[in-house]
């Protein structure tokens, strides 16, 4: 799905937590949110969900003006920093969960369901891990368990909130090749927040940079990297959000 976001105004009473956003996604791009803490990341991609709606502007999905639709109606899928799965449930009965609760009609059969989970746990190369619950992965396990869950209800548009926030340097570095992998094989228009700019630059088709609440810059790693516009691009590494 291609995603416009246009002239976006986000104001938390008086205070303005974006100003005037505007950016153009193509289907199937891989997107980075990159800035420091406070920079608007998290407000933009609520925004993009429609966990929040905009104080002045527009967001498009597709052709349809999407501001003020719901969550549900923009059929996002999300992974969160801390994991989200639900604790006493199973591997498959996570992943399965967003196509369970479905009013009866749209739900698939528990056979559909089965057949669903076997070829998300494939897609996320957790093959056979479906009776296992959470507790028993690790923390990248968990994270892609999260990722598959998401991918089920087949949604517009994947919304990452840096979803290797909580994990190690080193399954950092193997998470961040592996979903650049999955996202070639998936293909799905994906936002990914982040203030590791390292990240940003290794996994993103284009960064955006930004900064108290506006885009800075907008351009590939190799842009970004070779022509910061401004000083404050490479400033804030190491810092935590
Ligand atoms: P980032 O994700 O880049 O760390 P956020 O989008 O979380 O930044 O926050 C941007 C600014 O908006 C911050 O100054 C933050 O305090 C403010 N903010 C975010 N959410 C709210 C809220 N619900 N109410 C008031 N202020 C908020």
């Amino acid at each position: 799905m291609e995603v416009a976001i246009k002239n976006i105004r986000k104001e938390f009473g008086q205070f303005p937590a974006l100003h005037d956003v505007s950016l153009s996604v193509q289907k199937g791009e891989l997107i980075a949110l990159l800035g420091p803490s406070g920079s608007g990341k998290t407000t933009l991609l609520r925004l993009i969900a429609g966990l929040e709606q905009p104080t002045e502007g527009q967001i498009f999905f597709g052709n349809e003006d999407a501001s003020f639709k719901s969550v549900q109606e923009r059929h996002v899928g999300f992974v969160f920093q801390h994991y989200a799965l639900f604790k006493h449930m199973t591997v498959a009965e996570n992943i399965s969960f967003g196509l369970r609760v479905r009013p009866s009609g749209t739900r698939p059969s528990k056979a559909e369901i089965k057949t669903r989970v076997a070829d998300l746990l494939a897609m996320v190369q957790l093959e056979g891990l479906d009776k296992r619950y959470p507790a028993q992965l690790s923390g990248g396990q968990r994270q892609r368990v999260a990722l598959a869950r998401a991918m089920a209800i087949e949604p517009s548009v994947l919304l990452l909130d840096e979803p290797f926030g909580a994990l190690d340097a080193k399954v950092r570095k193997d998470l961040r090749r592996w979903l650049r992998e999955f996202h070639d094989r998936t293909g799905h228009t994906t936002f990914f927040v982040t203030h590791d700019q390292e990240e940003a630059l290794e996994l993103a088709d284009r960064v955006v940079v930004m900064s108290q609440g506006k885009v800075e810059q907008v351009g590939t790693a190799d842009d970004v990297y070779d022509r910061p516009n401004s000083s404050f691009v490479f400033s804030f590494i190491g810092e935590s959000s």
